[in-house]
């Protein structure tokens, strides 16, 4: 018999009751605007700000409406002005060159190494052309931030990390999006808290938080926050920073607030399901697994492997042969963008010369979503899956 996966890879675990009730009592009460409390009441999303604070070990911290949103205020409050060549990493997603666009900058793609994480010697060949680097932790695979901030130091990069993909990850100790200077979460459906639509902005500079609560549509009520910086700070910004609108609300930090409380045992359940999937893979003919640093404690809320020098036909026959066998793999290799996967050189909006050794790891890249709705068994039984259909293409000639 063949086995066949009838799970699916997009279906997210239901919001906690806690979180039900919060949302409720929001709904209830009528006060969904952040800034809409009654005397003597603190708000969803100033308590959610400060408990994120705590959490991530940061100074201040912002709620806003999406990850993009948070990564755009970031450039925003670090004063990239538009024409600025800001360095990003060639293997992310589109909201990441996106965010640089929409401030009128221009992106510099930054090669991707074997172990999908930023190529480090590119980067420090291309330092000195920005002033800034939006670091993409893309699919939670963490370079060496030792070595990254050393890079940065020497040529005075300011460096905004996209930790969509890395919330609740460390590297050494160090949480994920607490190196540079501003750290830059996603509160979407398919990250790792589940808002609908959502992000968070931490950061222990005093200046760009009160940039970034301004920039977020603050008005003058930024001293509802309760973590952000003291009223004269605000006072030094607030006549040359706009407004320009992306709170969060109410509802969306009733919900995140429980779910974050949970958010390392999420974690543990993530990376059991991971280390499944790895065990399942490891030793496939023809398939390399990423091995992880010990000094990466990584979130493994998706999976990728590589199908290294493979022929583009071979690639798409295990991707073909699996999906009929309800796998869901998605290749960065293909030449139109499908889906949510695209590649640097599909974002015509920013010019890139070919990057050879990028391309070769692209077009080896498999990436799965682990939603924790599956099931350990659900998890070996991918495996299973991956590995006959990886080793009958491999074996043909
Ligand atoms: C999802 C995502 C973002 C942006 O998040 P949104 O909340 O959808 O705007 C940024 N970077 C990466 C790599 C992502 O996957």
């Amino acid at each position: 018999m063949t086995e066949r996966f009838t799970g699916s890879f997009t279906q997210q675990e239901p919001i906690p009751e806690e979180g039900i009730e919060a949302a409720l009592a929001v709904l209830r009460s009528g006060r969904l605007h952040r800034y809409n409390v009654a005397p003597g009441e603190v708000g969803e999303v100033a308590l959610l700000e400060r408990e994120f604070a705590v959490q991530m070990d940061a100074k201040y911290c912002l709620a806003v409406a999406s990850g993009g949103y948070a990564l755009a205020t970031a450039l925003r409050a670090v004063g990239v002005a538009p024409g600025e060549p800001v360095l990003t990493n060639a293997f992310t997603l589109a909201p990441v060159p996106g965010a640089i666009a929409s401030v009128g900058a221009v992106p510099v793609f930054v090669g991707v190494s074997e172990a999908l994480t930023i190529d480090l010697e590119d980067l420090a060949a291309k330092a000195g052309r920005a002033k800034v680097l939006m670091l993409s932790h893309m699919r939670g695979h963490i370079c060496d931030m030792d070595a990254l901030m050393q890079i940065a130091r020497t040529h005075g990069l300011t460096v905004i990390e996209d930790c969509a993909h890395t919330m609740g990850a460390s590297w050494n100790g160090v949480k994920s999006g607490r190196h540079g200077a501003v750290g830059c979460y996603s509160t979407q459906t398919y990250k790792h808290v589940n808002s609908g639509e959502g992000g968070l902005l931490v950061t222990d500079d005093e200046e760009i938080a009160a940039r970034a609560v301004i920039l977020s549509g603050s008005y003058m009520l930024y001293d509802r926050h309760l973590a952000a910086p003291d009223r004269e700070v605000f006072e030094r910004v607030k006549y040359d920073t706009p407004n320009i609108s992306g709170r969060m609300d109410h509802l969306r930090a009733a919900i995140l607030r429980p779910q974050l409380r949970d958010l390392d045992a999420q974690v543990r359940r993530w990376n059991d399901r991971y280390r499944v999937i790895e065990e399942g893979l490891r030793g496939t003919p023809g398939l390399t697994v990423i091995e992880r640093p010990v000094a990466e404690h990584f979130v493994g809320s998706s999976f990728q492997f590589l199908l290294l020098d493979w022929p583009a036909e071979k690639v798409q026959a295990v991707v073909a042969r699996c999906a009929d066998r309800g796998v869901e793999l998605k290749w960065f290799g293909a030449p139109e963008p499908h889906g949510f996967t695209s590649r640097y050189d599909s974002w015509r909006y920013a010019p890139s010369a070919p990057m050879p050794a990028t391309d070769r790891v692209l077009a080896g890249i498999l990436d799965m979503r682990v939603p924790l709705t599956f099931s350990l068994n659900d998890c070996a039984l991918i495996a299973r899956i991956i590995r006959a259909e990886v080793s009958a293409v491999h074996q043909v000639a």
